[in-house]
């Protein structure tokens, strides 16, 4: 019998995979490793759900018996892969050593924490980073209202209007001067700004946590510029770094993830890399319709067809209720935004230095244009 394909991870990624290959080849051999319970869930449900009071069994699309079912794969759950021996093509995971024939990661990314952070209880900071995360969140949240949130990109805008959504009251820190830096120019992140705060959001920008302290019944927290002042739960969203480690340790061309091809391939050619964890031509995967592209190029080229990963233009609506708001990433290319405000919305174009449009970003009443810029930009 042949060697297996070797997938670690049971994320968008590596389910994403799976289930492309299944389109193309009922017959291959599929084992699947992963560290977590192998539970199928949209990460995009997370903040939503705290909003909604979802349990985080509602989060679950499918079990990893069902998923192993469906998809006619081998689904080996709590179980980490600790090693790669690239010479035997082995991995050694908890359960004891599998030869790959390819061997895919799909390791994600896992979060940040915020730094430096002091006090006896800067440990007790929690994240929010997958459906484990939502379980421990959920139940820390049981009774308890106030919660500071600590960063204020995406993810801390949407955990911050989710909880107060569900009740709480929340301030959230950003200690730069706005919200949603690296996705929105300023008059559009300004905009987040004051409609979460209209929402009931306090939002404290130029503003961050230096230390927490467990007091008598809650958390002291001292704030950057050095005013006091409780909270219940403190919750992290500063970040995701790929997990790489396993890679890296192997030998594997690192950069800020692992490094592929085109067509998903490490610098073994044995092994590919998808989703969170990897990095083409310097760019990261966030957006999950970037994942999802580039798990069916690699069942493409794991099927031997002939499939390359490029980048699109992808259309992204933000999971903030109270402030509609899509945005079109431009790619890594020199130009301009051009913002115009009105009371009811803000539109912000990014044309290159021949003027063509290549990104833009609606806020409010404005994102009834999206379909019309993103036609342009896609012609
Ligand atoms: C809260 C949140 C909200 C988001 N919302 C959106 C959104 O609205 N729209 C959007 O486009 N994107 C969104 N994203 C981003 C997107 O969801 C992620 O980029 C995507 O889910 C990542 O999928 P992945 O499979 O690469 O990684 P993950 O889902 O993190 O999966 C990684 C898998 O690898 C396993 N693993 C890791 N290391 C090992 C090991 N050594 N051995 C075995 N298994 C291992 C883990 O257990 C896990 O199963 C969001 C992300 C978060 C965190």
């Amino acid at each position: 019998m042949s060697t297996p394909l070797v997938i670690v991870g049971s994320g968008m990624a590596g389910y994403g995979l799976l289930r492309a290959v299944r389109h193309v080849d009922r017959g291959r051999r599929v084992w699947l490793y992963t560290a977590d319970d192998g539970c199928a869930y949209a990460k995009s449900q997370l903040a939503c759900g705290l909003a909604r009071g979802k349990m985080p069994g509602d989060l679950v699309l499918a079990s990893a018996e069902q998923m192993a079912h469906r998809l006619d794969a081998s689904i080996f759950t709590h179980t980490r892969v600790r090693a790669i021996d690239r010479e035997r093509r082995v991995i050694h995971t908890d359960r004891g050593e599998q030869a790959y024939g390819e061997l895919v990661l799909a390791l994600g990314a896992r979060p940040l924490r915020p730094a430096p952070l002091r006090g006896n209880a800067a440990s007790q900071v929690l994240t929010l980073a997958n459906l484990a995360d939502y379980r421990y969140f959920r139940n820390e949240l049981d009774g308890r209202r106030r919660v500071a949130v600590l960063g204020g990109g995406l993810l801390g805008c949407e955990v911050a209007e989710g909880l107060v959504r569900a009740g709480c009251e929340v301030t959230l820190f950003e200690p730069g001067n706005r919200l949603l830096a690296d996705l929105l120019p300023v008059l559009c992140g300004a905009r987040v700004a004051r409609t979460l705060h209209a929402a009931g959001v306090e939002v404290r920008l130029e503003d961050g946590v230096q230390s927490i302290e467990q007091g008598l019944e809650d958390l002291e927290l001292l704030t950057l510029s050095g005013q006091r002042l409780t909270a219940e739960l403190v919750v992290a969203a500063v970040g995701t770094r790929p997990t790489a480690a396993i890679a890296a340790d192997a030998g594997l061309a690192i950069g800020r993830g692992i490094v592929v091809d085109h067509q998903l391939r490490t610098s073994d050619p044995a092994i590919y890399a998808v989703g969170e964890c990897a990095e083409l031509g310097g760019r990261l995967f966030v957006l999950h319709e970037d994942i999802e592209a580039a798990a069916r190029v690699l069942a493409g080229v794991l099927t031997g067809t002939q499939a390359r990963m490029s980048w699109q233009p992808r259309l992204q609506r933000l999971q903030l209720e109270c402030c509609p708001t899509v945005v079109c990433e431009p790619p890594p290319v020199a130009g301009e935004w051009q913002e115009s405000a009105t009371p009811r919305g803000v539109r912000a174009l990014f044309h290159d230095r021949r003027g063509t449009l290549r990104g833009f970003a609606l806020v409010g009443e404005s994102v009834s244009e999206a379909a019309r810029f993103f036609g342009a930009i896609r012609h």
